[in-house]
């Protein structure tokens, strides 16, 4: 099959056959074809596209289509596909060999970065976000010796087993699973509370509150769409938390050297005077490997093995291939780089507003700092119930038809839109080329 490089050809001429093949092939041997569920295109439809190269702003598929990517890995790429100065720092690390289980110089280098631009004492290095959360909450109960988490729907900590629960019968009532294969026993001790609502974080609190070891949020929603706290929500969370000897677990995976350069802290508690207990991080400080990180006070944090009781460890932890990549990642990831996503999000997301309100789409556009998202919505999204009405068909409608035009979007309507440094007017551009046909596609579909 020819590649459909030429980016003036049109719709048609892009052609899914190499994707379609490998996703048959997938499919045999791979649950639904994908190693992480919402590669699928589940939720909008259609073929997977299988990436066979990135660059800069743009992605080229096994059939040779090119896109300009705003997912970006889920958050990971601030400085696009292949950076050539992190591209050049791995290769050295690869070629000084790849993993020792000892301790290696570049993990130093990378945790003295992030207490550099983070609210925390001390860092321990892990491989996944999911692995972080676990591990911060695990540390939350040892230190407290209390059992009960507090979490709020829509936010998403990875695949933890007590964090993958769904709010049971009554506000202030325990969770049950939200899926499959979690036991009732997991999730018993988690309490699922509505995001950015005081009311009932003070009611759990009064009823739980001796019980409570931590409560543990996004430090902004980015997993049902971008949901911003409330002003003063966090600071009220942490204030909340202290007054009940529990602790405050920020989770910054996503926003974490993402929202800005102090991540989303940077933006209320930098600004406020306040910090988290525990942070995790993930996405971003791994510069496209698998690094990810938990830390925050040092009196905590010595509760941890081998200086404390509260056992945590990992094979690949602090991976020295991961943290050079994570390392060069943040060095580079400059005052000048967040200003610039800022602007170029700024240009897309008024672009995509108009586009929208003149095919006569209901929208919301939501952001925090660098981050934002498109709300196929009546109003304002603050909640989950809220982020719930989002129309999902028109959503599928305008992903396919910004697709056909070479836009790569999040595959599901609950994403954040992710851009890079290497975002260039070329790449702005050509996403803004996109947005009136497809804007007319999700008019079309709610028609
Ligand atoms: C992505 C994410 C995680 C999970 O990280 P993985 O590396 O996918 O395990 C946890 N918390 C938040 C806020 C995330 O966005």
């Amino acid at each position: 099959m020819p590649p459909a490089v030429d980016s003036h050809a049109g719709p048609a001429s892009r052609v899914a056959a190499g994707s379609e093949a490998l996703f048959d092939r997938a499919r045999a041997v791979t649950p639904g074809g994908v190693n992480s569920p919402v590669r699928a295109f589940s939720a909008v439809g259609g073929t997977p596209r299988f990436v066979r190269s990135g660059s800069g702003a743009w992605l080229t598929d096994v059939d040779g289509n090119e896109y300009v990517d705003l997912v970006c890995s889920w958050g990971p790429m601030l400085l696009g596909h292949a950076h050539p100065e992190v591209q050049e720092a791995v290769l050295a690390a690869v070629a000084r060999g790849t993993s020792f289980g000892t301790p290696t110089e570049p993990e130093v280098e990378l945790v003295e970065e992030i207490v550099a631009r983070a609210p925390v004492e001390k860092v321990r290095l892990v491989s996944s976000g999911t692995e972080a959360t676990m591990s911060a909450i695990r540390l939350a109960r040892g230190f407290t010796g209390r059992d009960v988490v507090v979490k709020f729907a829509g936010c998403y900590h990875g695949h933890v087993d007590a964090l993958l629960a769904s709010a049971g019968s009554g506000l202030a009532t325990f969770a049950v699973p939200g899926t499959p294969g979690v036991p009732e026993s997991s999730t018993a001790l988690t309490l699922v509370l509505p995001y950015n609502d005081r009311t009932a974080v003070e009611a759990v609190f009064a009823e739980h509150g001796e019980r409570i070891a931590c409560l543990i949020t996004e430090a902004a929603p980015g997993n049902m769409g971008v949901v911003p706290p409330e002003p003063g929500f966090n600071a009220f969370l942490a204030e909340t938390c202290r007054r009940h000897g529990a602790l405050f677990v920020s989770d910054e995976v996503m926003t974490g050297f993402r929202a800005s350069r102090q991540g989303q802290w940077g933006l209320d508690g930098a600004l406020e005077g306040w910090a988290p207990d525990l942070m995790t991080f993930g996405k971003v400080m791994g510069g496209g490997f698998p690094a990810a990180a938990f830390g925050g006070r040092a009196d905590v944090m010595a509760h941890l093995a081998p200086e404390g009781p509260v056992y945590q460890a990992g094979t690949l932890s602090g991976n020295p291939v991961a943290t050079t990549a994570g390392l060069a990642t943040l060095r580079l990831a400059t005052e000048d780089v967040y200003a610039h996503l800022l602007r170029a999000g700024d240009t897309i997301k008024a672009a995509t507003s108009d586009a929208l309100s003149v095919a006569g789409v209901e929208h919301a556009v939501q952001s925090t700092g660098t981050m934002f998202s498109v709300f196929f919505a009546g109003g304002p999204v603050r909640d989950f119930t809220d982020a719930s009405r989002t129309d999902t068909g028109a959503y599928a409608a305008f992903f396919h038809a910004m697709l056909d035009a070479g836009v790569y979007l999040p595959p599901s309507a609950y994403e954040a839109w992710f851009l890079s440094s290497a975002h260039d007017d070329r790449a702005v551009s050509a996403v803004l080329d996109a947005l009136p046909g497809a804007a007319r596609a999700a008019a079309a579909a709610q028609a």
